[in-house]
């Protein structure tokens, strides 16, 4: 089963100079904590060595050229965590590094579908004589705490002295720290000769860090010491042994990390040296079982499969993988950064990816536990939101651009005062959410004190203009090529959106006499602040080109000179890294999806015809250096039937990482390019949409391809849906009907009764 090659990614040959970008391909998670593919021995080439644990975060000091008034003292960072996979090796005293050392045959393998890392090579020593090495590694999924490694070595030629000794290492900075400080301090250490831990604790946020590790040697070890090192901050267990020719050492590193996130501060040592005891007596089998048993059941209602084409096929596992590794939804009070724990840019905090592009991924494939915990997270920080709005001197809730805990992180005006869309995803995940589940009780408990305070926001930013109607002054919107710029079309649209929704959630609420007094009473709720929502909306402007008959970006857009983005030569690509921000700002040039981003969030509100014009303006102006932008152009190129571009923008998005596409995977993966990879498939060239509680299809196939299938979790159901040449067909593979909607008929999938239509 784990032969599969689609769900291999491998690296057959070792590359110093790209070690970083391989680094990052080959990190791996369970949900709550995970790292890069580092080595495990000794390194001393260049590296990024990191492992993180989601919540787990430094305030690092704000650092800027030009203070302005608002920006926040510090920025949240999720902190590089002592390294518990070291394992330092030496064969006749020569110690392992490749950096530095012979050797042939290197592979590296990640296996997607247990998420066990592997890597082997042959390390030829000075008489030439060579030696098997082969370490294998992984995060438990279905025990979050636990991680295990391990590594063999097999003595070819002759015998050797063989020195393994496993460590964990707390001497550990974040690179992207703003003044070179290390985020934690070391608080104890302790090693014996069958155990070691370290405790940390960041500084200022006061997290506790434990990790522990105990061991298993497949002979008799010769020599044992145990030791604490550099004050305390390395712990190690050395041991020496003889390996004779033929024969093959192993040792397994049974490792367990917790922190004060889940567990009581006292004694999280001696807890989590016995967790790691305890992963040692079920054994490596039962842990590697498990851990495959959890991966398998991920699989079976989060995979897409495509046929005739192995590496889209890679593609899409990957994009899946890396997904499920940096979230599990298991916790309110975690959440994915843009680049999982892959890297550090980004910090590490939660943009509003995760509610624009990640949710439908989550929420398709997952029990809707998971997609609710993702909206439980902003609904914890409500509290915190309104607070960053006031310090605006505006009202309601503006949530942050960038966070950890609530607190707003991010430091760039244009970007931080300026970029309020994210308030509306969020608003449009609540919708998302209910639409897909049918869980209305969400609404009225938690949501709508979320919808009620960004209206208020909303409301709190606008002001009438010369025509009388409400404009958004001063904003970036999607497209951060621009800013500062007045009505963005996107901004407006989807404040006139929050305003009408709001109020419809709210007469809904009523209308059901699901405690709509109570709500009123609890958000202070009139009807005159609710009826001037409804007058907002009405009434907000939305720039419009009637020459082009579009939406315009925004004012003014249409006074630059607009030149297809296919006549800039390919040496001034990509424009952030060669052209200035000046020039940029002036040019027509669009980062991401911009216009088109409403168009896909309001899918039903506009028609073909209208989505078409649109696409055809703003597409060829768009240079895509957001990894966020592909996907939402693939989309609705399938929708509008331009299945070539919808291919060619999935490979874009699919492969942005494996091929390295915006030269920058070696700070970490995309993860949010990755959650728009799936909706490439399922919503674009499947068609799917949810509407009332039923699921629409109106699928299309890339030429490339034979066919593909996916599967959606819907209302307590897996729905397995494949496509073929002019061919669908939807089984319910478990739980209660549902009805399916081609080209507005109805159709009903049940266990009993499959479903098959041509198109
Ligand atoms: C994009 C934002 C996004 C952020 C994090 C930026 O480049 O423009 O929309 O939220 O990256 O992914």
């Amino acid at each position: 089963m784990f032969d599969d090659e689609s769900f291999v990614i491998k690296q057959d040959k070792f590359d110093p100079e790209n070690n970083r970008y391989w680094e990052s391909i080959m990190s791996t998670g369970n949900g709550e904590l995970g790292g890069r593919g580092n080595h495990e021995e000794a390194y001393s080439g260049d590296s990024l060595d990191g492992r993180y644990i989601s919540g787990v975060y430094y305030n690092d000091k704000t650092r800027v050229g030009w203070w302005k008034n608002g920006y926040p003292e510090y920025f949240a960072k999720i902190v590089n965590v002592p390294n518990f996979f070291g394992l330092d090796v030496k064969i006749n005293g020569a110690e392992l590094d490749l950096a530095k050392v012979s050797f042939e045959n290197y592979l590296r393998t990640l296996n997607m579908k247990n998420g066990v890392l592997t890597r082997s090579f042959i390390y030829v020593d000075e008489n030439k004589n060579k030696y098997k090495i082969k370490s294998e590694r992984f995060y438990s999924y279905n025990d979050p705490e636990t991680a295990v490694l391990k590594y063999s070595v097999t003595a070819l030629d002759s015998s050797a002295d063989l020195n393994l000794t496993p460590y964990i290492n707390a001497d550990v900075k974040n690179e992207n720290a703003n003044y070179d400080e290390k985020f934690f301090n070391l608080l104890s250490s302790y090693a014996d000769e069958n155990k070691a831990s370290v405790n940390v604790k960041t500084r200022k946020t006061d997290f506790l860090i434990t990790s522990a590790f105990t061991y298993e040697l497949s002979k008799k070890e010769e020599k044992k010491t145990f030791a604490k090192k550099n004050s305390g901050s390395r712990v190690e267990i050395a041991l020496a042994s003889k390996i004779n020719k033929g024969e093959t050492v192993s040792l397994t590193k049974y490792i367990s990390i917790y922190t004060s996130l889940n567990h009581k501060e006292e004694d999280l040592g001696p807890i989590c040296r016995g967790h790691a005891e305890k992963a040692k007596k079920s054994g490596y089998d039962v842990l590697f079982c498990e851990n495959a048993k959890t991966w398998s059941e991920i699989w079976r209602t989060g995979d897409i499969s495509i046929e005739g084409d192995l590496e889209a096929q890679k593609a899409i596992r990957y994009n899946i993988f890396q997904l499920n590794c940096s979230y599990s939804g298991a916790k309110s009070h975690l959440n994915i950064g843009p680049k999982g724990f892959t890297g550090e840019k980004y910090g590490g905090g939660v943009y509003w990816d995760i509610e624009a592009f990640c949710i439908y991924f989550f929420l398709s494939t997952k029990k809707p536990e998971v997609a609710r915990t993702i909206l439980l997270y902003r609904y914890n920080q409500l509290g915190k939101a309104k607070e960053n709005a006031a310090k605006l001197g505006l009202s309601g809730a503006l949530y942050p651009m960038v966070t950890v805990n609530g607190e707003e992180c991010h430091n760039e005006w244009e970007i931080t005062f300026e970029e309020l869309h994210r308030n509306s995803a969020i608003a449009y995940a609540i919708k998302n959410y209910i639409d897909y589940t049918g869980d209305k009780e969400y609404l009225s408990k938690y949501g709508i004190d979320v919808l009620v305070e960004i209206c208020r926001f909303w409301a709190s930013r606008v002001n009438i203009g010369n025509n009388g109607m409400y404009m958004i002054l001063g904003v970036t919107g999607p497209n951060e090529y621009e800013n500062n710029v007045n009505n963005n079309w996107y901004t407006n649209r989807m404040a006139k959106w929050c305003f009408q929704y709001t109020v419809l959630s709210l007469k809904k609420i009523y209308d059901s006499r699901e405690g709509y007094d109570k709500i009123k009473e609890r958000l202070h709720l009139t009807n005159a602040e609710v009826s001037k929502w409804g007058e907002i909306a009405e009434d907000m402007y939305l720039p419009y080109d009637s020459k082009n008959n579009i939406f315009l970006q925004q004012d003014g857009f249409l006074d630059k000179d607009i030149v297809p983005a296919d006549k800039l030569p390919e040496s001034e690509r990509p424009l952030n890294k060669f052209w200035s921000w000046d020039r940029i700002l002036r040019s027509c040039y669009i980062k991401q999806a911009d216009v088109l981003q409403g168009l896909w969030f309001l899918d039903d509100c506009y028609d073909i015809e209208t989505k078409k014009r649109n696409f055809d303006f703003y597409e060829p102006l768009t240079v895509h250096e957001s990894s966020l932008s592909p996907s939402v152009h693939s989309i609705l190129a399938s929708e509008l039937g331009r299945v070539g571009k919808a291919y060619e923008m999935f490979l874009r998005t699919s492969m942005l990482d494996l091929h390295n596409v915006n030269k920058d995977t070696a700070d970490g993966l995309h993860i949010t390019s990755m959650a728009g990879t799936w909706m490439c498939i399922t919503y674009g060239f499947g068609g799917v949409r949810i509407k009332n509680g039923e699921v629409i299809l109106n699928p299309v196939l890339p030429k490339e391809w034979k066919g593909y299938a996916f599967q959606l979790y819907f209302r307590g159901t897996v729905l397995k849906i494949s496509v073929e040449p002019h061919k669908c067909r939807v089984e319910a593979q478990s739980g209660n009907e549902v009805t399916i909607i081609h080209n507005s008929e109805n159709f009903k999938v049940s266990t009993q009764k499959d479903l098959e239509f041509t198109f």
